[in-house]
């Protein structure tokens, strides 16, 4: 009967019941009494569980005696109760088999030591094996089902959204090309360019950067949806925030307004925070202990509190009399840069904070406009720590409005015929956010860096694995 460390742990199995753990050793101690413990984990939750091996045992000596962390072994044995602190229960090793070795333990890049981050950066294959990238991959998944679930139980339904596409979204100008091969054979036109009419798609084709207008066509039609999916952007800088490849989750809600969406972010961050206190209680302890011992009180707080909400322009207020110098100055009308993002959070509130209401120049064609002719009814969630998690809007569901917006930005109209049509036919008001799925990862861990919350990070001069 195999089983999973968990479940041993756990108390799945009584007392005398003979199992069979496999897994990868983390440590092995021997005792003068001749018998060894030898630490098991299998991924399955933070713990390892501790075997305790006798020397009558006919491999004692030839294997047992040689295991070093990272060798993988199935071991088998009676469930006892564990003597040891922190468990209750430990196995009483009958067998044990050797399936493979760590070639010389004293290379082997993972050997037991703390290793600094962007070392475990550099081996990205063998990364999953640390303590570190085993808590943040279980709390990630975690995450995710709590997200789906989330969703599903407010009446939501799940959307994929394509990953190419021939629209360059909002000209953000941060876009991946996608082309065949042969995208240097394809014949040029009189002013020199590529002419992709010959190309794959018969047109220059990209990597989404966001699901947004697809999902919001579908929003039009099912009144709740949502997308979860990869998205990229080829980020000119080398942030501890930015990644060319990440996770978003985007929402797109008919009939609601900045309020509500507002409301739906508050609750879905609950939700999740909730399910991984809960769920992941294990591995949020190593979190506390290790990287950041607030990471623990910090979700119960948000679970616990409203959410502050402040409009733009009183933050910009804040900002200017805080006392503080920022590399960027503020003044109403910029952009807000991660270093007032996270004063806000960090120092104003000490919680996530909601800034809505922001000028409409320095945000997005498609964000509904206010009266006052100059701000849209956008809001952005910012955490301490990160700064921007959440950007959201309303939509601007009136034709007019939106073509006098397209027009003065100098977009295109063609490629946004089709986003158009759902305001010509049986138009609504509707909003939705994106999140980005890593910086809440980051936020909930206390990670710093957003590379170390991804299994395989994808940044300037780093797609190797
Ligand atoms: P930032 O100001 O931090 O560059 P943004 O305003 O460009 O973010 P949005 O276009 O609003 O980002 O995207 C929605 C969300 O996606 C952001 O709130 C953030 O959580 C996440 N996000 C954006 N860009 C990245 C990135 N390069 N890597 C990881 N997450 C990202
Ligand atoms: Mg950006
Ligand atoms: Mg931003
Ligand atoms: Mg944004």
């Amino acid at each position: 009967q195999y089983a999973a460390v968990k479940d041993v742990l756990a108390g799945k199995f009584a007392i005398g019941d003979t199992v069979t753990v496999r897994g990868w050793v983390r440590t092995r101690r021997d005792s003068k009494a001749g018998i060894s413990f030898v630490n098991l984990h299998d991924g399955s939750c933070f713990d390892a569980v501790q075997a305790v091996v006798p020397s009558e045992l006919d491999n004692y000596s030839s294997d047992v005696l040689k295991l070093t962390t990272g060798c993988s072994v199935a071991v088998e044995g009676t469930i006892a109760e564990s003597a040891g602190q922190g468990q209750d229960f430990e196995l009483q090793a009958t067998n044990v088999h050797v399936y493979g070795w760590v070639e010389d333990p004293d290379t082997y890049p993972m050997a037991p030591k703390r290793h600094s981050m962007e070392y475990l950066r550099e081996y990205a294959h063998l990364r999953p094996r640390t303590n570190v990238a085993g808590a943040v991959t279980r709390v990630r998944h975690c995450l995710a089902q709590a997200v789906h679930r989330f969703f599903h139980e407010q009446g939501y339904y799940w959307i994929s959204t394509p990953i190419i596409t021939t629209s360059d979204a909002e000209g953000a100008g941060e876009l991946f090309r996608v082309s065949t091969l042969d995208m240097m054979n394809l014949p040029r036109t009189d002013k020199g360019e590529i002419d992709y009419s010959e190309d794959f798609f018969g047109k220059e084709a990209f990597l989404t950067v966001s699901g947004q207008l697809n999902v919001e066509a579908f929003a039009s039609a099912l009144s709740k949806v949502y997308t979860f999916g990869p998205t990229f952007r080829a980020e000119n800088s080398n942030t501890s925030r930015h990644l060319a490849e990440f996770w978003m989750i985007e929402p797109e809600v008919a009939f609601a307004d900045l309020n509500d969406i507002a409301r739906l972010a508050e609750d879905m961050l609950k939700y999740v925070f909730k399910a991984v206190l809960e769920e992941r209680a294990d591995d949020m302890a190593f979190f506390a202990q290790r990287i950041d011992k607030e990471a623990i009180t910090r979700l119960q707080h948000v679970v616990d509190n409203e959410f502050v909400h402040m409009d733009y322009t009183d933050a910009i207020e804040i900002l200017k009399n805080c006392g503080k110098t920022f590399n960027y100055p503020v003044e109403w009308g910029v952009d807000l840069q991660s270093e007032h993002e996270r004063y806000l959070a960090e120092e104003h509130v000490g919680a996530p904070i909601i800034l809505k209401n922001y000028p409409r120049d320095i945000k997005a064609f498609y964000m509904r406009q206010n009266d006052d002719g100059k701000t849209v009814a956008a809001m952005d969630v910012l955490a301490p720590g990160i700064g921007e998690i959440i950007g959201g809007s309303a939509r601007e569901e009136r034709l007019d409005v939106l073509d006098d917006r397209l027009a003065a930005m100098d977009l295109p109209f063609e490629e946004y015929s089709w986003y158009r049509d759902l305001r010509r036919y049986g138009t609504v008001p509707h909003a939705g956010f994106g999140l980005g799925f890593e910086r809440l990862v980051a936020y909930v861990t206390g990670m710093t860096n957003i590379r170390d919350v991804i299994p395989y990070p994808r940044a300037p001069k780093s797609a190797d694995f």
